[in-house]
């Protein structure tokens, strides 16, 4: 038997904080709140002074894909120790269509990479392709516990782009049969009207990146969705939205769930100017400060949903300075620093953290199907339990990261890294 219990801490539960005690029964937690009674061969971890979280979600990690002729450096084993040592204890990856693979063959072979992980995984299902074979398959795929599936508004040249009216037709068949449709929701035709003269001037310099993917695409891309969905009435879930204007249209909805990330919170599109500033290249792009404030405003006020992170991490080689923006492979990391930087970034704004708890762990695990089990800290759920000693802010810290990565996005801002983590019941410090 492997059971602990955690005495004294203050459990920040999705609706209020309260002092209470936690079980662990081998992989689950079995009581909360007094549960002094229990004597038999036990661990006792005081938590006195400590905020006691459920384990973090990050419902968008990107571990292992091809990237303009690169991978993206993560596999799921490496990834997902990093995730671990930053407090995320469930990831949620996405698949990644062959061309002449069904959506099944997708899912079986992103399975065969994903058994490395060392924390829960589960995987959204990509449509990158679009014909009557896919519509068909999609009931099937539902049926076998698959239940979100992404569509991209863009990325023609790759080969990878659906047109609104294909996404409404994937649209109907996924909210017929109880799913939810995630959308990377930028304008194909905003984007190639504003980046063909800059690539045809040769003004590629990484600021262009943003001024070639400008928030206009968003706007666009966001009103169509919104109108698909008021069609359709099926689901959506907008991934890493990132400008005012694209939270404005997507609240107006209440079939639209929006996830944004830290780089959007956090970065402006000012640092492209940076010396380093190919490596912040990642789509969409990085954009005004006036959006980053209309974010948390979101993020405060509940109209955004999930904070996730888009984690796709290289590393300094693969992004030298002087490639084209078009050229530079698109991403950054992030899973190991989502909790330790939003934590401390909640705590500067005073924000409650109980947001914090709704935003990465209640809300992905209500919309991605995964609660109860995981995305609370109650009876029966999965024993995944972040413990921190909130006043361990640090500025320094980039010693603290386990990533095989060598640059990281947020090494600017403070951070609170877990003390202890649970994974299903398992101590790792
Ligand atoms: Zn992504």
């Amino acid at each position: 038997m492997n059971n602990t219990i955690l005495k004294n801490g203050l459990v920040i539960h999705s609706d209020g904080q309260k002092r209470e005690d936690i079980l662990i029964e081998n992989d689950k937690i079995s009581a909360v709140g007094d549960v002094q009674d229990v004597v038999t061969d036990i661990k006792v971890i005081d938590c006195t002074n400590r905020l006691i979280f459920p384990g973090i979600i990050d419902a968008h990690t990107h571990m292992g894909i091809p990237i303009k002729g690169g991978n993206s450096v993560d596999d799921f084993e490496s990834g997902s120790k990093s995730a671990l040592n930053g407090g995320v204890t469930t990831i949620i990856d996405f698949t990644v269509l062959g061309k002449n693979q069904t959506l099944w063959e997708s899912i079986l072979e992103r399975h065969k990479h994903a058994e490395k992980s060392v924390i829960g995984y589960d995987l959204h299902c990509n449509i990158t392709r679009f014909d009557k074979n896919i519509l068909k398959e999609i009931p099937k795929i539902i049926n076998k516990g698959i239940t979100s599936f992404k569509v991209f508004t863009t990325y023609k040249e790759a080969g990878m782009m659906l047109t609104y009216n294909e996404i409404e037709k994937v649209a109907r068949v996924v909210s017929d049969n109880g799913g939810i449709l995630m959308v990377h929701a930028e304008d194909n035709n905003v984007i190639e009207k504003a980046s063909t003269p800059l690539i045809e001037q040769n003004l590629t310099d990484p600021k262009y990146h943003a001024i070639a993917r400008p928030a206009e695409a968003e706007k666009i891309a966001v009103e169509n969705i919104a109108n698909i969905a008021e069609k359709t009435d099926c689901e959506f879930y907008i991934v890493h939205l990132n400008t005012a204007r694209g939270l404005k249209i997507a609240k107006q909805s209440n079939k639209i769930f929006v996830e944004t990330c830290p780089q959007y919170l956090l970065l402006d599109d000012s640092i492209y100017e940076r010396e380093n500033g190919q490596m912040f290249v990642a789509s969409p792009p990085l954009r005004k400060p006036s959006d980053c404030e209309a974010l948390w405003n979101g993020v405060i006020d509940g109209s955004v949903d999930v904070i996730a992170t888009d984690h796709c991490p290289f590393m300094l080689k693969d992004k030298p300075k002087g490639i084209p923006f078009q050229n530079i492979p698109n991403g950054m990391g992030g899973v190991e620093t989502l909790f330790p930087v939003m934590l401390a970034q909640f705590r500067e704004r005073k924000i409650d953290l109980s947001r914090l708890v709704q935003l990465m762990s209640t809300n992905p695990a209500k919309i991605f199907n995964l609660y109860p089990q995981k995305g609370t800290i109650s009876v029966g759920a999965d024993a995944n339990i972040v413990i921190v000693n909130p006043d361990d802010i640090l500025d320094n810290w980039t010693d603290k990261l386990v990533s095989i990565t060598d640059w990281n996005a947020y090494s600017e801002f403070p951070a609170v890294f877990p003390e202890k983590v649970f994974n299903r019941g398992k101590l790792i410090s």
